[in-house]
């Protein structure tokens, strides 16, 4: 179990000593070869992490359905709840240590992680702890008979989650899967394995039965894949990009017809009227698009502005946008990190070149902020239009695109011109407007005065190429059980 510790020390001296095996049946085990995990801040080796193939696939996945059979399929859901309570209760306990180190492996600001991601984790898993223990079926009337339903578990559970929030979409996952009767296996992102086995160490702690949670890392087409095709896996829950997302599904219908849920990406535009609060509309518009460095399937990476207040919207916009501080993650007071990978880093650079090209008004930032790691500066295009690629295509860093609207017919047009549907907002004083214009948006959320806003407990996903299911909420428990009617003959004659 020693084998695979290793220790690193962040830029402030904080010394991390974790174990980087697979997380299989409560034990830390070796994987087929090894991944190197980057620090952003720095492009430097952070560590290197035991990396599943499809061997140590199946492992995960015989140990998840063992585990199924014999024991937490029949677990009373108070007791279940009751783990997941320890589990939270442990994760609070070591937020300081786990914020750590998911900034040094993802990049993100650690006052974000302290009071967001790692946050979040543990209040998602209290959250359906709660539900745990009221999952019923109903009553039906039917003459003749008595007919109730049973909302069973599904069985073995994969999740495939991203890199940008690594913590979070643990716990979205983990969350509705456990409090419902079904084990889990969990991979994580190639590029940010680290913060969730820290995780798989208090999972132990908390006392779940081995087996019930599995966390292990590898490449998505090795270990994803294997995952999405394995035939003893019920359902698989993706977040990540629409191109996988696609991959997944298919992966699932040509293997078992495993139930597939998806979170994928988005162009969500965020629209802000003449009679809006303008210096609110710009603070959130900010939040809209740079919290994360953009790195948010649901930025607001559109943002149409009515003529009215186009120029001073923007002058307002850049200003409040230059005081964005950029730096070294670590450091309290730091709003916008490093990019998650060079990969990520070039994509992002590549955006920014296309929307010079093809003649935006570059406003503010398009340059790499720094020497070392992959910092970029908040960027701003003005008088973007409908046809530009950086007004197409999901960029998933900090860069926006903005431009000018008329009226409302004029802006649903735009706001649909895209083949996703994740999330939009609406900034107006008019209420009637608001509910107006939210109504007429293909869009899973939709915000109204505020942006990039979750809660545990409403739920989230897309329209259109965004994705399929919804998480977060009582609406994601449906996506981890299976219905039974039960049929009890009491005068029906054969
Ligand atoms: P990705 O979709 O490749 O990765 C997401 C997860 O899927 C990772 O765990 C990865 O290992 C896994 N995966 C990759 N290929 C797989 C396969 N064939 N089968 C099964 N699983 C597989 O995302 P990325 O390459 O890290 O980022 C690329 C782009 O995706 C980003 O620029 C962004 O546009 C988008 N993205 C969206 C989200 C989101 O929250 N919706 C998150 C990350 C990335
Ligand atoms: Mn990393």
């Amino acid at each position: 179990m020693s084998n695979f510790i290793v220790e690193a020390t962040t830029s402030k001296g904080y010394k991390i000593n974790l174990n980087t095996g697979l997380f299989i049946n409560n034990e830390f085990v070796a994987g087929a070869n090894t991944i190197d995990t980057i620090n952003p801040s720095t492009g430097e080796l952070t560590a290197k992490v035991q990396a599943a193939e499809a061997k140590q696939v199946n492992d995960a996945v015989k140990a998840a359905t063992d585990a199924f059979k014999n024991g937490w399929k029949q677990t009373k859901g108070s007791d279940r709840g009751a783990l997941m309570y320890k589990l939270a209760e442990l994760i609070d306990r070591d937020n300081e240590e786990i914020s750590q180190i998911e900034t040094l492996d993802n990049g993100k600001g650690i006052t974000f992680s302290r009071f967001f991601d790692v946050k979040q984790l543990a209040v998602t898993l209290r959250y359906y702890a709660g539900w745990a223990d009221k999952v019923h079926g109903k009553v039906i009337d039917t003459e003749g008979a008595l007919s109730y339903t049973r909302h069973e578990p599904l069985g073995v559970c994969a999740a495939i989650i991203p890199w940008n929030f690594p913590l979070l979409m643990l716990g979205w996952k983990l969350g509705p899967a456990l409090a419902t009767g079904n084990t889990v296996v969990v991979k994580t992102s190639e590029l940010t394995p680290l913060s969730a086995l820290r995780v798989a160490a208090l999972v132990k702690e908390a006392g779940f039965p081995p087996g019930v949670v599995n966390i292990i890392t590898g490449y998505g087409n090795i270990a994803g894949d294997a995952l999405s095709r394995h035939p003893d896996v019920a359902k698989v829950a993706f977040t990540g990009s629409t191109a996988v997302g696609r991959m997944v599904m298919k992966a699932a219908a040509e293997s078992n017809l495993k139930k597939v849920t998806l979170e994928l990406g988005g162009k969500s535009p965020n629209i802000i009227f003449n009679d809006a609060n303008i210096d609110q509309a710009v603070k959130w518009a900010h939040k809209g698009i740079f919290f994360n460095h953009g790195q948010t399937c649901c930025a607001g990476s559109r943002v149409y502005v009515q003529e009215g207040i186009y120029e001073e919207f923007i002058e307002k916009f850049k200003a409040y946008t230059r005081l964005t501080k950029l730096g070294d993650p670590h450091e309290d007071d730091t709003y916008q990190g490093p990019q998650v990978s060079q990969v990520q880093f070039d994509r992002i650079m590549g955006y920014i070149e296309a929307g010079q090209k093809e003649g935006a008004t570059l406003a503010l930032g398009g340059k790499r902020w720094g020497s070392k790691g992959y910092f970029i500066e908040p960027t701003v295009f003005t008088d973007v239009k409908e046809d530009m690629t950086i007004m197409r295509e999901e960029i998933f860093g900090p860069v926006v695109a903005v431009s000018k609207f008329v009226d409302v017919d004029d802006v649903v047009a735009k706001a649909h011109n895209t083949t996703y549907g994740l999330a939009a907002a609406v900034f107006t004083s008019d209420v009637a407007r608001a509910i107006e214009v939210s109504n007429r948006l293909e869009a899973g959320t939709v915000w109204v005065n505020c942006y990039n806003e979750l809660d545990y407990n409403t739920p989230f996903g897309g329209y259109h190429e965004s994705g399929m299911g919804r998480e977060n909420g009582v609406y994601a428990l449906d996506n981890y059980t299976q219905i039974k009617t039960v049929k009890i003959n009491i005068n029906r004659q054969a």
